[in-house]
């Protein structure tokens, strides 16, 4: 058995085993490696840092149960995709551009990428006015 720190493409951390490394090659190719927090199929083998090992205590916010569940989620879904859709894409400089539009430095327009719970803390501390977008798995109903 071989034991892998794996990410996936919304940098959530998780663990898994392996009867060897040609079966995890063999079944990630195959697209079955999945994210347990968003079932995301784009999975790459994490690097054993320090700062990988602190991000897998991080909590995510997760529910389970309402009797709309389904319908919640596809409008979850829907709001995302309307976000992501209308919305440049800006990767991790989100935290850099959302400041320049918040202080005028640039014309205001949709932007989204990635941040760091630091990058997070430092802009509600500067008053800019974002909002979460949810990670939905794209497979499960
Ligand atoms: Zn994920």
């Amino acid at each position: 058995m071989i034991h892998y720190a794996l990410v996936c493409e919304n940098a959530h951390k998780f663990e898994a085993w392996f009867r060897n490394a040609e079966a995890y090659d063999e079944q990630h190719q195959r697209g079955i490696v999945t994210c347990p927090i968003c079932t995301s199929r784009d999975v790459q083998k994490a690097l054993m840092a320090p700062s990988v090992s602190r991000a897998n205590s991080e909590k995510v916010s997760l529910s389970i149960g309402h009797p709309q569940h389904v319908q919640l989620r596809e409008a979850m879904r829907a709001l995302r995709t309307k976000v992501t859709s209308e919305a440049d894409y800006v990767g991790d400089k989100f935290a850099e551009e959302a400041r320049k539009i918040h202080f005028k430095d640039v014309e205001a327009r949709g932007i989204y990428g990635e941040a760091t719970q630091d990058e997070v803390a430092a802009l509600v501390e500067d008053g800019v006015d974002f909002m979460p977008l949810p990670n939905i798995p794209e497979e499960h109903n």
